[in-house]
């Protein structure tokens, strides 16, 4: 879904009070009726105003009428549930202009943004039932008996889980982006100025990255985390360039770990199933791009288990739980996340599996846009830090 700001700007304070409205409406109706906008919106002029903001709202799309045999009321539309995350992140000053768009799962966009001071960072929204509301027939039953608006709930679950991950891990010292705000479904974090380990042809020392990323799996589970989607795409890949004295040039690459939403406890009924499957995607990944063959096998998910929590290391899986999740939300999470892999290996899995495996480097860089579901915009800052501010596409909000 696009994300377009242009008609921000131009909605008076009463157009936000009833898209507020919809929004509150939205958490016990799936349809919300009209009288009941009125009531919540309680602006002064009364209904007329109330239905004036109505189709201005419809008519940018920001919600959408539904005409039921029972009632006509409206609901939010993604596009309706963007701006009002985007007014809270322009309102608290944590964002000032959209620019372009660097990623595009089918459960997320990735925008550049920049706050008042012109710094960039970097907007995830996620779009978690996205691919659900598509094939509404086979999920109907697991909709119906959820909040009114399913995608709505899941995208919030996912943004606030992978916020509360993010910073508790960066926190702890751990690669990861810094957290800097999160709204309903989106979240605001630090800009990172490195490009996914998908686009690194060649590095010129496998084993030390491949050790450093192995450590990192072996580390997070010290403090009872599995990862659960450590792959090319979520793996940054930092380029510091140091100089030594006698003018000789080096540079050391630095991985960045992104993208937390289906991040599990070690203590999970299925930990040691993500464990190894973390761990052999870094594998598959590292045999296939560099030719390269770890000496040692493992690591083994049983000794990772009694690292957790030693000398008294942070629980970092009990900490999120502390800061809000409750167990209900966190199985509400994982049920869409396992169904959006299901979809996902539904959809392309066939294909790209056999991709996986024949996976030679001539064809590579065409697949990597439909692989992951990322639009061929360019991904990773390198083409985000160009566009924002020198092509005047960005869109400030105010
Ligand atoms: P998804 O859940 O859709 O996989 P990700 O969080 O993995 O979303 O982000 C998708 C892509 O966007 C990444 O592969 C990366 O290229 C880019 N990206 C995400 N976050 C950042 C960031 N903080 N800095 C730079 N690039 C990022
Ligand atoms: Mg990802």
């Amino acid at each position: 879904m696009k994300l377009d700001t242009r008609a921000m700007r131009h909605l008076a304070s009463e157009d936000w009070r009833v898209l507020t409205a919809v929004e509150t409406g939205s958490k016990n109706h799936e349809i919300v009726p009209t009288p009941l906008i009125e009531k919540l919106s309680r602006l002064r002029g009364g209904a007329s105003g109330v239905h004036r903001s109505i189709s201005s709202l419809a008519k940018v799309g920001l919600i959408a009428r539904v005409k039921e045999a029972k009632y006509d009321g409206y609901r939010l539309t993604y596009g309706g549930l963007d701006y009002l995350a985007l007014h809270t992140h322009a309102s608290r000053k944590d964002v000032y202009s959209v620019g372009n768009r660097i990623g595009v799962g089918k459960e997320s966009d990735i925008m550049v943004v920049a706050d008042h001071s012109g710094k960039q960072c970097v907007l995830k929204i996620h779009r978690l039932g996205r691919i659900s509301f598509r094939t509404v027939k086979s999920n109907r039953d697991y909709l119906k008996n959820k909040n009114a608006q399913s995608w709505m709930y899941l995208s919030r679950l996912a943004a606030m889980k992978e916020y509360a991950f993010m910073n508790a891990l960066h926190e702890e010292g751990f690669p990861v982006p810094s957290p800097i705000a999160q709204s309903r479904h989106t979240i605001v974090m630090s800009l990172i100025d490195a490009f996914p380990l998908r686009q690194i042809s060649e590095v010129p020392d496998p084993a030390s990255l491949y050790a450093e990323l192995i450590s990192l799996i072996l580390r997070l589970a010290s403090h009872g985390l599995i990862h659960g989607d450590y792959n090319e795409f979520n793996i940054l890949i930092k380029e510091i360039k140091s100089t030594a004295e006698d003018g000789t040039e080096s540079i050391k690459l630095e991985p960045v770990i992104i993208d937390f939403p289906q991040m599990v406890s070690m203590e999970h009924v299925n930990a040691e199933m993500y464990f190894d499957r973390d761990v052999n995607c870094i594998k598959r990944f590292f045999l296939r791009r560099f030719h390269f063959t770890p000496t040692q096998p493992g690591p083994f998910f049983k000794d990772a288990k009694k690292t957790v929590g030693k000398d008294g290391l942070k629980r970092l899986d009990a900490s999120v739980e502390a800061s809000g999740f409750t167990k209900k939300m966190l199985k509400d999470l994982e049920a869409a996340i396992k169904k959006k892999e299901a979809d996902k290996e539904g959809q392309e899995g066939a294909e790209d599996e056999e991709d996986e495996d024949e996976d030679e480097d001539s064809s590579e860089e065409e697949e990597d846009s439909e692989a992951d579901g990322h639009e061929g915009e360019g991904s990773g800052s390198g083409s985000g830090q160009e566009g924002l501010l020198s092509d005047g596409l960005s869109q400030s909000l105010l």
